[in-house]
């Protein structure tokens, strides 16, 4: 059964729970004595608003917008929870001038990707939209640091709500309705009234949720781009989806369960013909090998080679060389890159396990488009190993290792993932997943094989945020896009890359949307690009789902 998640399945995961032990008195009345406090900030504000509203005829763009003509007394924007503790929860919302307690949610801040996915339109515009379905309830001022939430409606009205206010409308307009994509459908928004979309912008279309998707991380789409396939570490499954190729859906076609085989599976590749398939499971230390038909997409479960990778061998990864007949794995116990080859029966030959310290702990691979260079990375060594690659045999040798800390480079502590571009010219590598830096590295390639560094991007600095445990990335065919996964910000981030330098520039942000409208990013850890680039399929490992962005192309 497919359940597409359009709705409210985080918000319900995020509804508060109440306490395990019940709070003692004396705190009761301490939280009782904030939220009253910060309720008569609340009505003070909202007072200021009117006020202002009198003068200018609209409500100010932001809060410090009052000070001090309307409100003289700064410090009833600050919560007393926020006096007491520190903290502040404006989910995305932010003064340019202020630092307030509060979400003015009519402010003139573009929708942040906190909320509901982001969109262009400002805060202002947003909220009159809801307005004029839910009526003047719709809140102007909130604070997030009680439980239940604090609000002032637009009229004035206090009253607390769950995070998610819109559920309290939830018996007249389904949650949905009041996402700022399906307001500008329903009031025809003209499309002329928001920024133009760039080439290669994402739009999020859905998201599914299935069990047999447990730990979900490893996406493919076949070459035909009629398929998609997925493998989830703790449901021990392969699972296959038709693909519709004008809107991206998917529909479930099968699902392959082995616990022996397909435990800790992270990972699932195709070859360049379609006829096979290749998945890394972890746990039994397999490169479990499919048959695919072509016509109907459906695996078949043939071969799995254990062959020089047995026993406690932490297989993570396995892939198809371009333009050759051999699969590569890498092996992290003992360290190293295994090469098998497909016979032409469809069989797993083993090759060679070229091992050496430096693959201890990898965790990633890939190739050249020329199939002649191999790059593993390492995220305890902080390393990235360069490997040449004898065409005929198949066999490996290492040529060249970069480090940490070592001939300028800085960003490779904890380095994650690492990719070629489609022209070979350069590398990119992320770090962070598990430790280290929050970091995105281009290098280039150079006519000798060897590899240079040319740029390290660091997270709120060089132009790159919201990425925090820097995980999966991938390029688009045309080489003008390059998106990339944050798993601990359950970001997924867009950038337009200049094909003649590499250079990137993060022009887009997705993060995971808490009020459960919105993309289902929480654990974000796979990507897979469709071949005529339209969409993009992201995993998010932590909820079992698969979200679906449209790609704007030409
Ligand atoms: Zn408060």
């Amino acid at each position: 059964m497919k359940v597409w998640i359009l709705l409210a399945l985080t918000a319900l995961a995020h509804r508060q729970v109440p306490a395990q032990n019940p709070p003692s008195a004396a705190a009761g009345s301490l939280a009782a004595r904030e939220a009253e406090t910060c309720s008569r900030n609340l009505k003070i504000i909202y007072e200021s608003i009117q006020a202002y509203r009198k003068d200018h005829k609209e409500v100010p763009n932001w809060l410090s917008d009052l000070v001090p003509k309307y409100l003289a007394d700064s410090a009833v924007l600050t919560c007393p929870v926020t006096t007491r503790t520190g903290r502040t929860q404006t989910h995305g919302l932010s003064d340019p001038k202020v630092t307030a307690s509060y979400a003015f949610d009519f402010c003139a801040q573009e929708v942040p990707p906190e909320l509901w996915g982001g969109s262009p339109l400002s805060m202002r515009q947003f909220k009159n939209l809801q307005m004029a379905v839910v009526g003047g309830d719709t809140p102007i001022l909130r604070c997030y640091l009680h439980t239940p939430t604090l609000n002032v409606g637009f009229n004035g009205k206090s009253y607390e709500s769950e995070r998610v206010w819109e559920n309290r409308f939830k018996q007249v307009v389904p949650l949905r309705d009041l996402s700022p994509r399906r307001l500008v459908e329903r009031f025809a928004i003209p499309r002329a009234d928001q920024p133009a979309r760039a080439e290669g912008h994402l739009e999020f279309i859905g998201s599914l949720a299935r069990e047999d998707l447990r730990s979900v991380v490893g996406i493919a789409v076949s070459p035909d781009g009629k398929f998609v396939y997925a493998v989830a570490y703790n449901a021990a499954s392969v699972v296959v989806f038709a693909r519709d190729e004008i809107t991206g859906r998917l529909t479930h076609l099968q699902t392959i369960s082995d616990r022996r085989l397909l435990q800790g599976a992270v990972r699932i590749r195709l070859s360049s013909d379609g006829r096979h398939a290749v998945a890394a499971s972890f746990i039994p230390g397999s490169v479990p090998l499919f048959e695919r038909n072509v016509a109907t997409g459906r695996l078949e479960l043939v071969n799995a080679a254990t062959d020089g990778v047995e026993g406690p061998n932490l297989v993570i990864r396995a892939d198809f060389c371009p333009n050759s007949p051999f699969i590569y794995a890498i092996a992290s116990t003992p360290a190293a890159v295994v090469a098998f080859h497909l016979t032409p029966e469809g069989k797993l030959q083993f090759v060679e396990s070229n091992q050496d310290q430096c693959f201890a702990d990898a965790r990633s691979l890939t190739f050249s488009p020329d199939g002649r260079s191999i790059y593993v990375i390492n995220p305890g060594a902080g390393t990235l190993a360069v490997l040449e690659r004898e065409e005929q045999t198949g066999k490996t040798k290492l040529k060249q290792l970069i480090a940490d800390e070592k001939d300028g480079v800085h960003g490779l502590d904890g380095v994650s993932q690492v990719k070629c571009s489609p022209d070979g010219k350069f590398l990119y590598v992320s770090a962070g997943r598990q430790k280290g830096d929050n970091a995105i590295g281009i290098y280039r390639t150079n006519p000798n094989g060897t590899v240079a560094l040319v740029k390290e991007l660091f997270n709120d600095r060089d132009g790159l945020t919201r990425f925090e445990g820097g995980n999966e990335l991938i390029l688009t065919s045309d080489g003008l896009n390059l998106y990339a996964l944050g798993t601990r910000s359950s970001s997924l981030l867009g950038f337009q890359r200049h094909p003649e330098t590499g250079a990137l520039t993060q022009d887009q942000t997705f993060v995971h949307d808490r009020y459960g409208a919105g993309p289902v990013l929480s654990g974000a850890s796979g990507l897979a690009l469709t071949p005529d680039g339209r969409h993009l399929y992201v995993t998010a490992e932590l909820s079992q789902t698969i979200s679906i962005f449209n790609r704007r192309v030409r």
